[in-house]
Parts: structure tokens; C-alpha cells; sequence
């Protein structure tokens, strides 16, 4: 069965921890995508699961089997990387068919295998030139085909697009994600572009300093983010961050004191012991509407500076406590810099978090 699991994975190198803790369980035909900034543990633990770095503690089962002593070539996993190493003087049907002639398969069963992965990854027309001769596209799309082309039962892709430009990065996000949801396959994906994570992944594990702070459904990652940090790094642009009090609670409705004022917002059954404790309140720049007059669920300021972004505008509002609000608007709406706005709060979509930075639910 094509299953991979890490419990308690912990990597020292000497007295630094780059993993720690780490539980991750990903099933038969999930792509699960480990996002992070640079340094956070996430190619450590990749290298981890494959073979390539030894485990200080926990443990690798893949198939239900412990990995831990076991060497990446008896793993029966494929890895693509970043830099994917075709070899430059062989064709592009040579470099795929590879793995298959170590297997000790025949040519002819060589010869379908390789027809057969080159027409899902549609290299069919490309086989016969040399790695020098493709596109970046079609030597990312080559390395690919090497890596399913011997059936492996799981996949692990590290920095996959890294290096094509953004056009090829869009149109190669959607192909693999069509490939890797056809092969059945445990995948693990590791990025820092929330982008690939958000639109290839079934789930996405975020880690910051070796540890994983949330592990879910792009849409829980991005909805129900359950700290600050996932918060403020999940979105684009980032969400709104301000640090407040609770002042008052009238049934389900809080009003929150802000530096420079207040705001009154819904808040889950759990805040009526809150009261008087620190928060930080988050809303996203999609959840902050222009409207005419200040209202109790408003934030006001002023506009500082104006970003198109094609269909939308991003707007940089500087609020009473000089804190930089950034705003998402349609295109039609049009504003102009100086000009006082009030931005009204949709409820269904503000954040709490505690003292602590964690979610309140
Ligand atoms: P990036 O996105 O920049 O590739 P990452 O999240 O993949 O980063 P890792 O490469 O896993 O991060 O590294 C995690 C931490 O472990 C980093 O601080 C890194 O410097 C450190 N590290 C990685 N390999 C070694 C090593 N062989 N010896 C010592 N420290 C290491």
C-alpha cells in the first residue's frame, strides 16, 4: 500500500534541532505539501523519509513498514528535485527510460513503459533530443516521467518548479497535480510557494523552527488558520493583524479596543472569560469592504498608496495608530490617495487570537 508515515521525527545536526517532533501521515493518492520559509525543516524532512539523512528519533514507515535502517535505493520511492539532473548526453527517451534498464526490464518492455509515461506527461515528440534541445518546461516534465516511469509506490518532490519562470510554474502546478491524481500514489511536496502548496496539495503541513504548526485542507489553512504565524503566512496579501483588548461582550457580539479605536465583532462562547485580556484581532484584505459612513464593525484611515493588481487593487491605508492596512477592492471601486476611508469588517471572516497567538474558536 502506498502510505507514508513520520512519527515523532527529530533531527539533531550536533546541538541544533532542525526537525523536532514531527507527526505526519499521508494516505494512498494524497499529495500532502510541507510549506515553510527557508530554514524551517522542510527538505530535512523529506531527506528523512527518503533515506538521505538519518533520524535522530521517531520513526519512517512507508507502507507500513519501518524505513529507519533501511537504504533510499531498497525505499521503493521516487524523488524529483529542484536541480533534476537529466543526463545531458543522453535523449530525453533515454534519460526516462533509465530506471528500467537498472530494473533489468526488457527493451521492449522498456520501449512501452516509456511510451506509455511519455504520452501522459506529453513528451511523446521530444524523445529523441537531447536534454539541451527541450524547454525547461519539457526537461521538468522529463524528470517527472523518470520518476513515475518504474512505479514507485510512494513520490517525494522537493522544490519541484522552483526554477521554471512564473508562467511555466502555473501551467506545470496544474499538469503534475492531474498526473500525481491519476497514479494513486503517497506524494510528499516540499515548497515555500504557498501558491503551489495551496493549488497541488490535498493537505498542507506549515512548519516553522523544525515543527509543524498546522496540518489541514487548503481551505482549513487558510479559513481556520490556528495561530498567528499560519495566519499572517498563509494569503497573499497577508492578512490584517492589530493587537487590541477585549472591552465589553454583549451576547455573541465583542467590542474590541484598538490602539487608536474600536470595533465590535462576533466572537465563539469561549471569549465570555476574556474579558480585559490582550488579542489580536485578524482580518484579511478580501474581508474589509469600502463604505460611506463608520460604522461599529468599521476601521478608518487613510489611503497612503495604491497597488493594481489587474481585476483588484491592493490599498495601503495608514489607520489613527499608524498601522499599515492593506485592502483588497474590485477594480471598478476607486479610490485616491488621501482620501479617509471607512472599511467595514465582514464578520463572517475576522480572527481572534489570544495572548498566546492562538486561534479562539
Ligand atoms: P529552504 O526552504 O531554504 O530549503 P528548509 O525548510 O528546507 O529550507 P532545511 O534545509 O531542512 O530547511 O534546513 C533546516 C535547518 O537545518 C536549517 O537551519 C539548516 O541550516 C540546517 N541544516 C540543514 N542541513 C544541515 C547540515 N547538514 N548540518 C547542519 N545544519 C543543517
Amino acid at each position: 500500500m502506498s502510505t507514508i508515515e513520520a512519527t515523532s521525527l527529530t533531527k539533531n545536526f550536533g546541538s541544533f534541532t532542525a526537525v523536532r517532533d514531527v507527526d505526519l501521515s499521508v494516505g494512498q493518492g494524497e499529495v500532502v505539501c510541507l510549506l515553510g520559509p527557508s530554514g524551517c525543516g522542510k527538505t530535512t524532512t523529506l531527506r528523512m523519509i527518503a533515506g538521505l539523512e538519518s533520524v535522530t528519533e521517531g520513526e519512517v514507515r512507508i507502507g507500513g513498514k519501518l524505513m529507519n535502517k533501511i537504504s533510499p535505493e531498497k525505499r521503493d520511492i521516487a524523488m524529483v528535485f529542484q536541480f533534476y539532473a537529466l543526463y545531458p548526453s543522453v535523449s530525453i527517451g533515454g534519460n526516462i527510460e533509465m530506471p528500467l534498464f537498472r530494473a533489468g526490464l526488457s527493451a521492449a518492455e522498456r520501449r512501452r513503459e516509456v511510451a506509455r509515461v511519455a504520452g501522459i506527461l506529453q513528451l511523446d515528440d521530444v524523445l529523441d533530443r537531447l536534454p539541451g534541445q527541450v524547454s525547461e518546461g519539457e526537461k521538468q516534465r522529463a524528470a517527472v516521467a523518470r520518476a513515475i516511469v518504474r512505479d514507485p509506490n510512494c513520490f517525494l518532490f522537493d522544490e519541484p518548479l522552483s526554477r521554471l519562470d512564473v508562467e511555466l510554474r502555473h501551467s506545470m502546478r496544474g499538469q503534475i497535480k492531474e498526473v500525481l491524481s491519476g497514479l494513486s500514489k503517497a506524494t510528499v511536496i516540499v515548497t515555500h510557494d504557498q501558491l503551489e502548496a495551496l493549488t497541488m496539495a490535498n493537505r498542507i503541513a506549515i512548519m516553522r523552527d523544525g515543527m509543524i504548526e498546522q496540518i489541514g485542507t487548503p481551505h482549513e489553512v487558510f479559513s481556520k488558520p490556528r495561530n498567528i504565524f499560519v495566519a499572517g503566512f498563509i494569503g497573499s496579501p497577508k492578512m490584517n493583524l492589530f493587537e487590541g483588548r477585549f472591552s465589553s461582550l454583549s451576547g455573541d457580539m465583542a467590542t474590541i479596543e484598538l490602539s487608536a479605536e474600536r470595533v465590535t465583532i462576533p466572537v465563539p462562547s469561549a471569549v465570555s472569560n476574556m474579558q480585559g485580556e490582550t488579542l489580536t484581532l485578524g482580518v484579511r484584505p478580501r474581508a474589509l469592504e469600502p463604505v460611506d459612513s463608520p460604522n461599529q464593525h468599521s476601521l478608518t484611515g487613510q489611503v497612503e498608496l495604491i497597488e493594481p493588481m489587474g481585476a483588484e487593487t491592493l490599498v495601503h491605508v495608514r489607520d489613527e495608530s499608524d498601522q499599515d492596512l492593506r485592502v483588497v477592492v474590485p477594480r471598478h471601486i476607486k479610490v485616491i490617495i488621501g482620501e479617509v476611508l471607512h472599511l467595514a469588517c465582514d464578520l463572517s471572516q475576522t480572527h481572534i487570537f489570544d495572548g498566546k497567538g492562538l486561534a479562539v474558536r
